[in-house]
């Protein structure tokens, strides 16, 4: 069976969104960062809408990215949506989806939608 390597090309980091936080994502990254939840929310996210709370973006990227080492900042305490890609419940359900998905993450580049119909997530594998 294939395993998936993060080839750390950044591309789920970047953009003009990120995902969204919950309440107990908010909390454990602020603890990492030793800050308070409400400096965490004023330093490092934005709202959008009533309820959406995303970090901002620098430079086109996540704030938490480290161009320069090509790295999350806050990786062991990164979202689960952060934890989950490329693996999200889209690319199992079909093939479409899963060559949008691959399109996107070099990780994938040498995967088949078969090769992923049979591949088992882990959820502790190296990412960037
Ligand atoms: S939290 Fe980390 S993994 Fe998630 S988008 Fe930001 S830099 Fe990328
Ligand atoms: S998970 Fe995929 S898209 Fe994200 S940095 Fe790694 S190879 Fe690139």
């Amino acid at each position: 069976m294939k395993e998936f390597h993060c080839k750390r090309c950044g591309f789920c980091c970047k953009g003009n969104s990120t995902v969204g936080l919950s309440e107990e994502e908010i909390q454990r990254i602020a603890d990492f960062l030793s800050l308070s939840k409400e400096e965490f929310l004023r330093e490092y996210t934005l709202r959008k809408g009533t309820n959406r709370v995303e970090m901002k973006i620098k430079d086109g990227y996540c704030i938490f990215y480290d161009k320069k080492r090509k790295r999350c900042k806050i990786h062991p305490v990164k979202p689960e949506k952060c934890k989950e890609w490329p693996f999200t419940p889209a690319i199992f359900q079909d093939e479409e989806n899963f060559l949008i998905i691959k399109s996107s993450c070099l990780g994938l580049k040498e995967f088949t939608f078969e090769d992923i119909t049979n591949f088992k997530v882990d959820k502790n594998q190296k990412k960037l």
